[in-house]
């Protein structure tokens, strides 16, 4: 972030405006909105900057804006030559008025039209009438504080009336209507709050990924509980000021043994928490969220179970591999190459059935056992598979090979990155055109590319 962004209080206070015309009348606007005290000159002189808060320029000589953006720094006035990132201390955002809710936006700079762009998508999304509602919250700050002064509690409360009937009413201009439902609302708020915990599948990665539910409940939560395979793009999708809690989870390498994490669940929202239990991919797919989703029923805690994109589904859509196809798939499996003991226990003789696609998860350790045991089962060694390393990222990479060459494959995934192995006659099928090359999807190079070396090793065994 090459500017930090504040908003300044200039109620009252004098701010300077250096030249005429279009330009400087636009800024004075704003301003004027904020109750800052206009001084206008069309010429500079230094006695114009005493007791000034902010300083603007434009529509003026250049000598003058540049003495007026020396002079006001040599001071520490922040000031703004319009059109002039070299002369500024400060740039002025694109604005989204519902006062008492602003929104400002910078693109340091960079494209101002973008600024604009993103504006126009603000001003679309939020209700006209949203600084009612904000305005309404405010005017019930004092008896909330007095009526719930446990933070979770008020936060919980407000949760609800900001998506329930009294924002309606406010967002719809029934003023009157509006206060009296938030104040009855208040009248039967408990004070103690009762915890909740949500499991949620936090997909492969990409933050647009996400479910809309996932996303509101990320911005909701008080305490977020994730591990590992949580992308950071996912988590700063979810409230600022929330908790949050890494019991981050590496196959053998377990931060947290899972007793404990139920515990530290059941705990949380004993305290009254909003909890969310962030997980890669989906809950129920391979990530013991039926563990957690149990623990916390035998504990009485309400929860919910929140779906998200598995990593099959994510490998499978950005390297363009369908898991079923016509004549080719009629069925897809998920199989996960985890043990506990080292052997692989898997239905081999049901798995090596042609015509159905095998996706295994934490499969990349134990690859020669599935191999094997695939082989030895039936399965063609020369059926063509592939190995997906970050999956629905953005920057997946394909290792393509055949299942006789899946020791070879593996090789070549790199250590600490999530991989999926892909075993089936659909690896070997390419859509006409792949989605990037059709320019549908922005990707990076390597995704969705064969692996020169790896690709078509035959049937051999590695
Ligand atoms: N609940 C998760 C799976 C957790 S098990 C889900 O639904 O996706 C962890 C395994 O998932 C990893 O070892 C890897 O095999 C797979 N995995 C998770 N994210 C992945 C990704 N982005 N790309 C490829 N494989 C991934």
């Amino acid at each position: 972030m090459r500017h930090f962004p504040a908003f300044l209080d200039l109620a009252g206070r004098t701010a300077l405006l250096l030249g005429e015309g279009e330009a400087i009348e636009r800024k004075a606007q704003p301003l004027a909105r904020a109750g800052a005290a206009l001084r206008r000159a069309t010429r500079f002189d230094p006695a114009l900057l005493d007791g000034v808060a902010l300083a603007i320029g434009a529509d003026a000589a250049e000598d003058e804006l540049r003495a007026l953006s020396a002079a006001a720094q040599a001071r520490g006035i922040p000031v703004n030559i319009v059109d002039r990132a070299e002369l500024c201390s400060f740039i002025m955002p694109a604005i989204v008025d519902r006062d008492p809710i602003t929104v400002a936006i910078s693109t340091g700079g960079a494209a101002p039209t973008l600024a604009r762009m993103v504006r126009q998508k603000i001003e679309a999304a939020l209700p006209p009438r949203l600084g009612a509602l904000a305005a309404l919250a405010g005017r019930f700050q004092a008896r909330l504080r007095a009526a719930l002064p446990d933070v979770a509690a008020r936060r919980r409360f407000l949760d609800g009336v900001l998506a329930g009937r009294p924002a309606e009413l406010a967002l719809a201009g029934r003023a009157a209507e509006a206060e009296a439902a938030f104040a009855q609302a208040l009248e039967g708020a408990p004070a103690a709050p009762v915890g909740t915990v949500f499991l949620v599948g936090a997909g492969p990665g990409a933050a647009d990924l996400l479910t809309l539910r996932a996303l509101r409940l990320l911005g909701e939560a008080d305490v977020i509980v994730h591990d590992r395979l949580v992308s950071g793009a996912v988590l700063d999708m979810a409230r600022r000021d929330a908790a949050r809690i890494f019991v981050g989870k590496e196959r053998a390498n377990h931060c947290l043994p899972q007793a404990e994490i139920n515990a530290l669940l059941v705990r949380l929202a004993r305290e009254g928490r909003r909890v969310v239990r962030l997980k890669g991919g989906d809950p129920f797919v391979f990530g013991r969220g039926g563990e957690e989703a149990q623990a916390l029923a035998e504990a009485g805690i309400p929860h919910e179970v929140v779906p998200g994109v598995t990593a099959a589904l994510a490998c499978a859509a950005e390297t363009g591999i369908p898991l079923t196809h016509r004549e080719v798939a009629r069925s897809v499996t998920f199989a996960t190459g985890h043990t506990r003991d080292g052997r692989l226990d898997l239905d081999f003789a049901a798995l090596a059935r042609p015509g159905q696609t095998l996706a295994v998860y934490m499969g990349v350790a134990t690859i020669g056992a599935l191999r094997d045991g695939l082989v030895a089962a039936g399965r063609d060694p020369a059926t063509p598979a592939a190995i997906v390393e970050n999956g629905g990222t953005g920057e997946a990479r394909r290792l393509d090979g055949t299942l006789g060459s899946l020791g070879l494959v593996a090789k070549g995934v790199r250590a600490g990155v999530p991989a999926l192995v892909l075993v089936g006659e659909v690896v070997g099928r390419r859509p006409p055109t792949a989605p990037a090359e059709a320019g549908l999807a922005p990707r990076p190079a390597s995704a969705g590319r064969q692996e020169p070396v790896l690709a078509g090793q035959g049937s051999g065994r590695a």
